[in-house]
């Protein structure tokens, strides 16, 4: 084929692809434009997860209508004259690349009017086809509307996921500007709804009500400030009582911009290390402050990602000022607090549970006293779950006592922390996704042959359960990440996993053993204290289970007294 020169729609196009990945995108950018404007207040609106609607209104200091179109064309921008202006750069845009791109892939309006002028003009661009700039009066700002996003373009509008999961990540976005820009009032509405508001009064702790609403920002605090030395942390942190199930809450900030970083929110997990239960998240905004030269924003421009200096340090930091901030806040490490979710609806009134280990895995539900209608059918197993119990206390720092509709139960602490972790590790399986936990240091292990040997032959089942491991020379290994159960005594932890798969390890499949040992060695153990609040905990996780009533081992989980049982033993009947 000869050589030829691509034709503008399709430069753009190509170019739109790598600005505008999804409709997340498109609000990041034209929000951050609205910012640079110096934007007082800024309005988001979207409809059917972006997909069909977005608009954003800002009171900015507008565009003049002779500079309309070129606002649109690529490569314009108002920010920067040459290259030595992007180092010392305080606006989020210079590349003067995404209304070119937004307006490639949608039907896209920008209307505008600056402070001064006695009306605003408005340009359409469908497509890539720019219309022609029209008068139109409004009030002082820019209103940028995108319809029908991607239509032109098919692969990119099957890539997107459902709209609930784009609306999540407009309301990451939003949130973090918002939290990074206490100063703006900032509103984000949804298919009609409010989901977010923001003052705009200057204050942090207002913009964390907007963000999170109020019951959360109650259970904020303020980071205890970390001064002297170049790397100052600010910001606000949620009590361990506020944990999510995901990592969506947290949000980090470097000289004010946000940025994502996985080493500083693994700085910042740790330092809530045994405060949160596994699989928690803690909430909060981090800001970090540096001089600008030990940072460098430009390393992916859509990806938010940073380059520092010296990531330990800022690792170092931000993890010693959330400690710090925690500790003055829970005193003698209390466990973890409890927020109760509602619990399945209980599916079945009553079951006999596993006294005879022999009787897991096959064991037959009995008779259902109730129409199973209300069974999920992915949950057909439901008739084994556990009723709700109320922890009464423990035995020996080994068995839960608690008590529920039918009797009393005895609940094994440490098989059913096993039981819990391997449904988790086994659900993210299913989701392809095992949550992993990146180390701050690389561990470095000296393995004996027989261990080198295992890992060799379980690599691939070990990556896939999150175990990032490499070989370090010689008989060395550096693990780098572990699967995210994994809380504690990782060295522990590894190598009692590989004498299991050694010794044949339990379970149908290579995959399943390492999952079902590297449960049982990241669970608590007998022998341990836990208090109330952690039992509860555990019960409430085991309630949620799949399939309680015994651990990966087969071995019973749960010992049930029924009131009849109790009944006859005291010799009341
Ligand atoms: P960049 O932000 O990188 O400069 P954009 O394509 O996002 O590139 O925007 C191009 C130009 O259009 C900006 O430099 C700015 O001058 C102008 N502009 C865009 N959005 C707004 C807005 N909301 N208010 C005022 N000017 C805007
Ligand atoms: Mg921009």
């Amino acid at each position: 084929m000869p050589i030829v020169r691509l034709d503008e729609a399709t430069i753009r196009r190509i170019a739109a692809g790598e600005v505008v990945e999804r409709p997340a995108s498109v609000v990041k950018e034209l929000v951050e434009n609205a910012l640079d404007a110096g934007a007082r207040s800024i309005r988001v609106e979207v409809a059917a997860g972006g997909r069909e609607l977005i608009r954003v209104r800002d009171d900015g200091y507008g565009i003049p209508a002779e500079e309309l179109s070129l606002a649109v064309e690529r490569h314009t921008t108002s920010k920067l004259q040459s290259f030595e202006d992007l180092t010392r750069l305080a606006s989020y845009g210079f590349r003067g690349e995404a209304l070119a791109a937004i307006s490639a892939v949608s039907d896209f309006e920008i209307a505008s009017c600056p402070r001064a002028a006695p009306h605003g003009a408005r340009l359409r661009v469908r497509y890539g086809r720019m219309g022609r700039v029209e008068p139109i009066g409004l009030p002082p700002g820019t209103v940028v509307t995108v319809r029908e996003l991607f239509a032109t373009v098919p692969v990119r509008r099957r890539f997107l996921r459902q709209d609930a999961t784009e609306v999540a990540a407009i309301q990451r976005v939003v949130a973090a500007l918002a939290l990074a820009h206490p100063e703006v009032r900032v509103e984000l509405v949804v298919d009609g709804r409010t989901v977010l508001a923001t003052t705009g009064s200057g204050h942090l702790a207002d913009a964390l009500v907007g963000v999170y609403g109020a019951d959360v920002a109650a259970q904020m605090v303020p980071l205890e400030a970390l001064e002297g030395g170049d790397i100052a942390v600010h910001g606000a942190i949620g009590l361990p009582s506020v944990s999510r199930a995901n990592r969506q809450s947290l949000f980090l900030l470097v000289n004010g911009r946000w940025i994502e970083s996985r080493t500083l929110v693994a700085a910042i997990e740790q330092a809530y290390h045994t405060l949160l239960m596994v699989g928690r998240y803690p909430v909060g905004v981090v800001a970090v402050s540096l001089p600008p030269e030990q940072v460098d924003v430009n390393v992916h421009p859509t990806k938010r990602e940073v380059r520092f200096a010296d990531e330990r340090a800022v690792a170092a930091a931000v993890h010693e000022a959330v400690r710090r901030t925690l500790l003055a806040h829970v005193p003698n490490q209390p466990p973890p607090v409890v927020s109760f979710a509602p619990l399945q609806p209980p599916v079945l009134q009553r079951r006999l549970l596993v006294a005879d280990p022999s009787r897991i895995g096959s064991a037959p539900a009995p008779v259902p006293a109730e129409p199973p209608a209300v069974q999920d059918p992915d949950r057909s197993d439901g008739a084994s779950r556990l009723p709700v119990l109320r922890v009464l206390g423990q035995v020996r720092q080994s068995y839960i006592i608690a008590e529920g509709p039918d009797g009393m139960y005895l609940i094994d602490q440490h098989a059913a922390h096993e039981r819990i972790l391997l449904e988790r590790l086994l659900e993210q399986l299913e989701g392809q996704d095992v949550e992993r936990q990146q180390l701050l240091e690389p561990l470095v292990l000296e393995l004996s042959t027989t261990h080198l040997e295992v890992l060799e032959r379980y690599a691939a089942d070990l990556e896939r359960l999150g175990w990032d491991v490499e070989p370090f020379g010689g008989a060395s290994v550096r693990v780098r990440a572990v699967p995210a159960v994994v809380q504690r005594n990782i060295e522990r932890v590894f190598t009692a996993v590989l004498d299991d798969l050694a010794s044949g390890g339990r379970g149908a499949t290579p995959l399943e053993q390492v999952a079902i040992s590297t449960a049982c060695h990241s669970a608590i153990r007998a022998g341990q204290e836990l208090s109330l609040p952690e039992m509860r905990e555990l019960v409430r996780q085991l309630e949620q289970c799949r399939a309680p009533n015994a651990c990966g081992h087969g071995r019973p989980t749960v010992v049930h007294l029924s009131t009849e049982e109790l009944e006859r033993q005291f010799g009341r009947r």
